[in-house]
Protein backbone atom coordinates (compact mmCIF):
# COMPACT_ATOMS: atom_id res chain seq x y z
CA UNK A 1 0.00 0.00 0.00
CA UNK A 2 1.41 3.33 -0.96
CA UNK A 3 1.51 6.31 1.39
CA UNK A 4 -1.09 7.76 -1.79
CA UNK A 5 -3.44 4.68 -0.93
CA UNK A 6 -3.14 5.44 2.68
CA UNK A 7 -3.93 8.79 2.62
CA UNK A 8 -7.08 8.47 0.38
CA UNK A 9 -5.74 9.46 -3.26
CA UNK A 10 -7.00 8.40 -6.16
CA UNK A 11 -6.77 4.59 -6.38
CA UNK A 12 -8.05 2.70 -9.26
CA UNK A 13 -10.24 0.11 -7.53
CA UNK A 14 -8.89 -4.00 -7.71
CA UNK A 15 -10.45 -6.86 -7.41
CA UNK A 16 -9.57 -9.37 -4.44
CA UNK A 17 -6.95 -11.26 -5.94
CA UNK A 18 -4.71 -8.34 -6.94
CA UNK A 19 -5.73 -6.43 -3.84
CA UNK A 20 -4.27 -9.13 -1.57
CA UNK A 21 -1.57 -8.83 -4.17
CA UNK A 22 -0.63 -5.82 -2.57
CA UNK A 23 -1.05 -6.92 1.33
CA UNK A 24 1.91 -8.37 3.20
CA UNK A 25 -0.85 -9.63 5.28
CA UNK A 26 -4.09 -10.86 3.06
CA UNK A 27 -6.83 -11.48 5.11
CA UNK A 28 -9.41 -12.29 2.70
CA UNK A 29 -12.72 -13.44 3.90
CA UNK A 30 -15.61 -14.59 2.06
CA UNK A 31 -19.32 -14.84 4.25
CA UNK A 32 -21.42 -17.44 2.17
CA UNK A 33 -23.70 -19.28 4.04
CA UNK A 34 -22.20 -20.65 6.79
CA UNK A 35 -18.78 -20.80 4.68
CA UNK A 36 -16.07 -18.95 5.42
CA UNK A 37 -12.58 -18.62 4.34
CA UNK A 38 -9.48 -16.85 5.20
CA UNK A 39 -6.11 -16.65 3.48
CA UNK A 40 -3.11 -15.38 5.15
CA UNK A 41 -0.14 -14.87 2.96
CA UNK A 42 3.25 -13.28 4.10
CA UNK A 43 5.99 -11.48 1.24
CA UNK A 44 7.49 -8.22 1.61
CA UNK A 45 10.70 -8.00 -0.40
CA UNK A 46 12.82 -8.85 2.60
CA UNK A 47 16.11 -9.92 1.60
CA UNK A 48 15.91 -12.90 3.48
CA UNK A 49 12.62 -14.88 2.95
CA UNK A 50 12.51 -18.33 1.24
CA UNK A 51 9.90 -18.19 -1.56
CA UNK A 52 7.45 -15.22 -2.63
CA UNK A 53 3.97 -16.70 -2.36
CA UNK A 54 1.79 -13.99 -3.86
CA UNK A 55 1.22 -15.86 -7.42
CA UNK A 56 0.12 -18.70 -4.87
CA UNK A 57 -2.05 -16.62 -2.87
CA UNK A 58 -3.83 -15.14 -6.38
CA UNK A 59 -3.93 -18.60 -7.48
CA UNK A 60 -5.95 -19.74 -4.01
CA UNK A 61 -8.31 -16.80 -4.10
CA UNK A 62 -9.23 -17.21 -7.72
CA UNK A 63 -9.83 -20.71 -7.33
CA UNK A 64 -12.27 -20.42 -3.95
CA UNK A 65 -13.82 -17.54 -4.92
CA UNK A 66 -15.26 -19.29 -7.90
CA UNK A 67 -15.57 -22.48 -6.54
CA UNK A 68 -19.60 -23.34 -5.86
CA UNK A 69 -18.73 -26.38 -4.45
CA UNK A 70 -17.21 -24.99 -1.13
CA UNK A 71 -19.72 -22.34 -0.56
CA UNK A 72 -21.24 -24.10 2.67
CA UNK A 73 -18.39 -24.61 4.55
CA UNK A 74 -19.01 -25.69 8.35
CA UNK A 75 -17.40 -22.64 10.35
CA UNK A 76 -14.70 -20.64 9.15
CA UNK A 77 -11.78 -22.08 7.44
CA UNK A 78 -8.02 -20.13 7.50
CA UNK A 79 -5.23 -21.17 5.36
CA UNK A 80 -2.04 -19.33 5.61
CA UNK A 81 1.22 -19.62 3.28
CA UNK A 82 4.41 -17.96 4.51
CA UNK A 83 7.71 -17.65 2.51
CA UNK A 84 9.18 -15.67 5.63
CA UNK A 85 12.24 -17.15 7.16
CA UNK A 86 11.38 -16.10 10.38
CA UNK A 87 8.00 -17.81 10.70
CA UNK A 88 5.75 -14.90 11.93
CA UNK A 89 2.86 -16.02 9.98
CA UNK A 90 1.90 -17.81 12.96
CA UNK A 91 1.11 -21.18 11.82
CA UNK A 92 0.58 -22.67 14.89
CA UNK A 93 -2.99 -21.12 14.98
CA UNK A 94 -4.34 -21.46 11.21
CA UNK A 95 -6.47 -24.17 9.70
CA UNK A 96 -4.13 -25.33 7.21
CA UNK A 97 -0.33 -24.23 6.51
CA UNK A 98 2.10 -24.18 4.59
CA UNK A 99 5.41 -23.23 5.84
CA UNK A 100 8.25 -22.57 2.90
CA UNK A 101 11.35 -24.82 3.86
CA UNK A 102 14.78 -24.92 1.94
CA UNK A 103 15.07 -28.89 0.27
CA UNK A 104 17.83 -29.79 -1.72
CA UNK A 105 18.25 -25.90 -3.59
CA UNK A 106 14.67 -25.97 -3.68
CA UNK A 107 11.77 -24.45 -1.76
CA UNK A 108 9.03 -27.13 -0.18
CA UNK A 109 6.32 -26.64 1.85
CA UNK A 110 5.78 -28.25 5.30
CA UNK A 111 2.40 -28.61 5.81
CA UNK A 112 0.45 -28.22 9.01
CA UNK A 113 -3.36 -28.97 10.06
CA UNK A 114 -5.96 -28.31 12.70
CA UNK A 115 -4.62 -24.90 14.90
CA UNK A 116 -7.13 -22.70 16.69
CA UNK A 117 -8.45 -20.99 19.50
CA UNK A 118 -11.51 -21.19 21.40
CA UNK A 119 -13.25 -24.18 21.87
CA UNK A 120 -11.00 -27.54 21.25
CA UNK A 121 -7.82 -24.72 20.82
CA UNK A 122 -4.67 -26.89 20.11
CA UNK A 123 -1.29 -26.15 18.36
CA UNK A 124 -1.78 -26.90 14.05
CA UNK A 125 -0.17 -30.53 13.65
CA UNK A 126 2.21 -30.98 11.49
CA UNK A 127 1.39 -33.43 8.83
CA UNK A 128 4.48 -34.90 8.64
CA UNK A 129 4.28 -34.21 4.76
CA UNK A 130 5.40 -32.03 2.10
CA UNK A 131 4.53 -30.39 -0.91
CA UNK A 132 5.89 -29.02 -3.79
CA UNK A 133 4.96 -25.25 -4.84
CA UNK A 134 2.84 -25.81 -7.75
CA UNK A 135 0.67 -28.11 -5.38
CA UNK A 136 -0.42 -26.00 -2.85
CA UNK A 137 -3.95 -25.55 -4.41
CA UNK A 138 -4.20 -29.00 -4.86
CA UNK A 139 -3.48 -29.59 -1.35
CA UNK A 140 -5.81 -26.59 -0.27
CA UNK A 141 -8.73 -27.90 -2.00
CA UNK A 142 -8.51 -31.21 -0.76
CA UNK A 143 -8.54 -30.15 2.87
CA UNK A 144 -11.12 -27.67 2.10
CA UNK A 145 -13.00 -30.89 0.81
CA UNK A 146 -12.47 -33.27 3.70
CA UNK A 147 -13.99 -30.54 6.18
CA UNK A 148 -16.83 -29.74 3.46
CA UNK A 149 -17.87 -33.19 3.44
CA UNK A 150 -16.88 -34.55 7.16
CA UNK A 151 -17.15 -31.09 9.13
CA UNK A 152 -19.67 -31.28 12.25
CA UNK A 153 -22.81 -29.30 11.53
CA UNK A 154 -24.98 -30.04 14.27
CA UNK A 155 -22.57 -28.39 16.75
CA UNK A 156 -21.04 -24.66 16.14
CA UNK A 157 -19.07 -25.30 19.02
CA UNK A 158 -17.39 -28.05 17.56
CA UNK A 159 -17.30 -27.19 13.90
CA UNK A 160 -13.97 -26.18 12.88
CA UNK A 161 -11.50 -28.07 10.91
CA UNK A 162 -9.87 -29.13 14.31
CA UNK A 163 -12.60 -30.94 15.75
CA UNK A 164 -12.55 -32.66 12.66
CA UNK A 165 -9.00 -34.05 13.59
CA UNK A 166 -9.31 -34.58 17.02
CA UNK A 167 -12.30 -37.04 16.28
CA UNK A 168 -10.62 -38.77 13.37
CA UNK A 169 -6.95 -38.91 14.66
CA UNK A 170 -4.44 -37.35 12.68
CA UNK A 171 -3.36 -40.35 11.23
CA UNK A 172 -6.82 -40.89 9.59
CA UNK A 173 -6.86 -37.70 8.58
CA UNK A 174 -3.93 -37.99 6.44
CA UNK A 175 -4.92 -41.07 4.95
CA UNK A 176 -8.00 -39.15 4.36
CA UNK A 177 -6.24 -36.21 2.54
CA UNK A 178 -3.34 -38.36 0.23
CA UNK A 179 -6.66 -40.49 -1.06
CA UNK A 180 -8.47 -37.32 -2.73
CA UNK A 181 -4.76 -36.25 -4.11
CA UNK A 182 -3.32 -37.90 -7.34
CA UNK A 183 -0.18 -37.04 -6.71
CA UNK A 184 1.98 -38.50 -3.38
CA UNK A 185 2.85 -35.39 -1.02
CA UNK A 186 7.00 -35.59 0.39
CA UNK A 187 8.52 -36.35 3.30
CA UNK A 188 11.14 -34.36 5.23
CA UNK A 189 12.80 -33.12 8.07
CA UNK A 190 10.94 -30.45 10.47
CA UNK A 191 11.41 -27.09 9.76
CA UNK A 192 14.36 -25.45 11.81
CA UNK A 193 11.27 -23.43 13.26
CA UNK A 194 12.13 -19.82 14.81
CA UNK A 195 11.79 -19.29 18.47
CA UNK A 196 8.64 -17.40 19.09
CA UNK A 197 10.83 -14.53 20.69
CA UNK A 198 12.37 -13.67 17.41
CA UNK A 199 9.70 -13.78 15.18
CA UNK A 200 10.26 -10.17 14.31
CA UNK A 201 11.21 -7.51 11.86
CA UNK A 202 11.62 -4.96 14.02
CA UNK A 203 14.50 -2.46 12.77
CA UNK A 204 16.16 -2.10 9.50
CA UNK A 205 16.61 -5.18 6.69
CA UNK A 206 17.96 -5.49 3.29
CA UNK A 207 15.49 -6.26 0.69
CA UNK A 208 15.94 -8.81 -2.48
CA UNK A 209 18.08 -6.03 -4.54
CA UNK A 210 20.52 -4.87 -1.49
CA UNK A 211 19.94 -1.35 -2.56
CA UNK A 212 16.80 -0.68 -1.00
CA UNK A 213 16.38 -1.19 3.20
CA UNK A 214 12.67 -2.11 4.97
CA UNK A 215 12.35 -1.18 8.40
CA UNK A 216 9.92 -2.87 10.89
CA UNK A 217 7.88 -0.67 13.21
CA UNK A 218 6.14 -1.79 16.95
CA UNK A 219 2.43 -0.18 16.82
CA UNK A 220 0.61 0.70 20.32
CA UNK A 221 -0.64 -2.77 19.67
CA UNK A 222 -2.37 -2.30 16.21
CA UNK A 223 -3.50 1.68 17.26
CA UNK A 224 -2.07 3.97 15.33
CA UNK A 225 -4.81 7.34 15.30
CA UNK A 226 -5.62 9.47 12.85
CA UNK A 227 -2.62 12.17 13.86
CA UNK A 228 0.09 9.59 13.70
CA UNK A 229 -0.99 8.21 10.35
CA UNK A 230 -1.07 11.62 9.04
CA UNK A 231 2.34 12.25 10.19
CA UNK A 232 3.60 8.79 8.66
CA UNK A 233 2.10 9.69 5.52
CA UNK A 234 4.37 12.86 5.23
CA UNK A 235 7.29 11.55 6.65
CA UNK A 236 6.95 8.54 3.97
CA UNK A 237 6.16 11.07 1.47
CA UNK A 238 9.53 13.42 2.50
CA UNK A 239 11.66 10.27 1.89
CA UNK A 240 9.82 9.08 -0.97
CA UNK A 241 9.20 5.63 0.97
CA UNK A 242 7.66 3.42 -1.58
CA UNK A 243 5.06 0.94 0.60
CA UNK A 244 4.09 0.77 4.09
CA UNK A 245 2.40 -3.04 4.48
CA UNK A 246 0.68 -4.65 7.85
CA UNK A 247 2.38 -7.83 9.91
CA UNK A 248 0.24 -10.36 11.69
CA UNK A 249 1.17 -8.59 14.98
CA UNK A 250 -0.09 -5.64 14.49
CA UNK A 251 3.31 -3.80 13.45
CA UNK A 252 4.03 -1.54 10.06
CA UNK A 253 6.91 -2.20 7.92
CA UNK A 254 8.05 0.28 5.38
CA UNK A 255 9.82 -1.15 2.24
CA UNK A 256 12.05 0.81 -0.33
CA UNK A 257 13.70 3.07 2.05
CA UNK A 258 17.19 4.49 0.55
CA UNK A 259 19.95 3.50 3.29
CA UNK A 260 21.14 6.85 3.86
CA UNK A 261 18.18 8.17 4.87
CA UNK A 262 17.30 5.58 7.19
CA UNK A 263 18.42 7.66 10.53
CA UNK A 264 16.61 10.61 9.50
CA UNK A 265 13.21 8.11 9.06
CA UNK A 266 14.03 6.43 12.53
CA UNK A 267 14.31 10.10 14.53
CA UNK A 268 11.30 10.78 12.72
CA UNK A 269 9.63 7.80 13.82
CA UNK A 270 10.35 8.44 17.10
CA UNK A 271 9.28 11.80 17.10
CA UNK A 272 5.61 9.90 16.59
CA UNK A 273 6.31 7.66 19.51
CA UNK A 274 6.73 4.63 17.10
CA UNK A 275 9.22 2.17 17.92
CA UNK A 276 11.78 0.50 15.41
CA UNK A 277 13.80 -1.11 18.75
CA UNK A 278 11.06 -1.93 21.07
CA UNK A 279 12.15 -2.96 24.95
CA UNK A 280 11.90 -6.35 25.65
CA UNK A 281 8.46 -6.31 27.71
CA UNK A 282 6.72 -4.95 24.60
CA UNK A 283 8.68 -6.37 21.93
CA UNK A 284 5.73 -8.98 21.35
CA UNK A 285 2.55 -7.57 23.10
CA UNK A 286 -1.06 -7.85 21.55
CA UNK A 287 -4.18 -6.73 22.18
CA UNK A 288 -7.43 -8.41 20.13
CA UNK A 289 -9.73 -5.76 19.11
CA UNK A 290 -11.37 -5.17 22.39
CA UNK A 291 -14.88 -3.74 23.34
CA UNK A 292 -14.45 -0.55 20.80
CA UNK A 293 -14.97 -2.15 17.53
CA UNK A 294 -15.76 -6.36 18.41
CA UNK A 295 -19.38 -7.01 19.72
CA UNK A 296 -17.77 -10.05 21.72
CA UNK A 297 -15.62 -7.83 23.65
CA UNK A 298 -16.65 -7.44 27.69
CA UNK A 299 -13.06 -4.74 27.65
CA UNK A 300 -11.46 -2.09 26.33
CA UNK A 301 -7.83 -3.70 24.57
CA UNK A 302 -5.90 -1.61 23.30
CA UNK A 303 -5.81 1.38 26.19
CA UNK A 304 -5.13 -1.08 28.91
CA UNK A 305 -2.22 -2.58 26.85
CA UNK A 306 -0.50 0.37 26.70
CA UNK A 307 -1.33 1.42 30.74
CA UNK A 308 -0.16 -2.37 31.34
CA UNK A 309 2.80 -1.89 29.37
CA UNK A 310 4.32 1.51 30.61
CA UNK A 311 3.42 0.56 34.20
CA UNK A 312 5.80 -2.45 33.78
CA UNK A 313 8.50 -0.76 32.04
CA UNK A 314 8.44 1.68 34.80
CA UNK A 315 8.45 -1.04 37.41
CA UNK A 316 10.73 -3.18 35.86
CA UNK A 317 13.22 -1.11 33.70
CA UNK A 318 16.40 -3.70 33.55
CA UNK A 319 14.61 -6.15 32.11
CA UNK A 320 15.67 -8.14 29.79
CA UNK A 321 14.21 -11.07 28.99
CA UNK A 322 11.33 -11.06 25.80
CA UNK A 323 8.11 -11.59 27.27
CA UNK A 324 4.57 -11.91 24.81
CA UNK A 325 1.93 -10.49 26.30
CA UNK A 326 -1.48 -11.02 24.63
CA UNK A 327 -4.59 -9.04 25.47
CA UNK A 328 -8.18 -10.25 24.60
CA UNK A 329 -11.39 -8.98 25.75
CA UNK A 330 -12.68 -12.08 25.93
CA UNK A 331 -12.36 -15.75 26.87
CA UNK A 332 -11.99 -16.63 23.31
CA UNK A 333 -8.81 -15.47 23.85
CA UNK A 334 -7.81 -15.08 20.33
CA UNK A 335 -4.06 -14.08 20.57
CA UNK A 336 -3.85 -15.47 23.97
CA UNK A 337 -2.60 -19.41 22.91
CA UNK A 338 1.12 -18.54 22.12
CA UNK A 339 1.39 -15.76 24.32
CA UNK A 340 3.35 -17.00 27.82
CA UNK A 341 1.48 -14.18 29.11
CA UNK A 342 -2.21 -14.03 28.91
CA UNK A 343 -4.50 -11.21 30.27
CA UNK A 344 -8.20 -11.51 28.82
CA UNK A 345 -11.77 -11.06 30.49
CA UNK A 346 -14.55 -13.22 31.66
CA UNK A 347 -18.33 -12.64 32.53
CA UNK A 348 -19.47 -12.68 36.18
CA UNK A 349 -22.72 -12.74 35.18
CA UNK A 350 -24.59 -13.75 32.02
CA UNK A 351 -27.34 -11.37 32.67
CA UNK A 352 -24.82 -8.11 32.72
CA UNK A 353 -21.52 -9.26 30.96
CA UNK A 354 -20.16 -6.43 30.00
CA UNK A 355 -20.93 -4.52 34.25
CA UNK A 356 -19.88 -7.67 35.46
CA UNK A 357 -16.30 -8.81 33.77
CA UNK A 358 -13.24 -9.57 35.88
CA UNK A 359 -9.97 -9.46 34.18
CA UNK A 360 -8.28 -12.92 34.25
CA UNK A 361 -4.20 -13.25 34.16
CA UNK A 362 -2.79 -16.90 32.96
CA UNK A 363 0.94 -17.79 32.36
S1 LIG B 1 -10.73 -12.15 21.18
FE1 LIG B 1 -12.89 -11.85 21.75
S2 LIG B 1 -13.05 -9.66 22.30
FE2 LIG B 1 -11.14 -9.93 21.16
S3 LIG B 1 -11.67 -9.42 19.03
FE3 LIG B 1 -11.85 -11.68 19.27
S4 LIG B 1 -13.99 -12.07 19.79
FE4 LIG B 1 -13.59 -9.86 20.12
Amino acid sequence: MTAREISGGKRERKSSPECCQIHLLAHYRHHRHHGDFVFYHRRFHHGDELYDVRPLLKQLNQHFDSNRALINLPRKFKIAVSGCHLHCIRHEIQNVSFVAVPQDDKVVFDLYVGGGLSSGRQFALRLERTCQPDQVLAVSDAVAHLFHDYGNRENRSAARLRHLIQNWGLEKFRDALENQLDFVLGTGQPPQLTALAQRHHYGSFNSHNRKTCGLGIKTSSGKLGAETVSALIKLMEHHHIDFVRLTPTQDLLLLGLKKNSLPEVIEGLHALDLQTAPGPLRLHSTACTGLTYCKFALSETKEFTEQLLKSLEQRFPEWEKPLTIAVSGCPTAAPTLLSPISVWWAAKSKTHPASQSTGMIYT
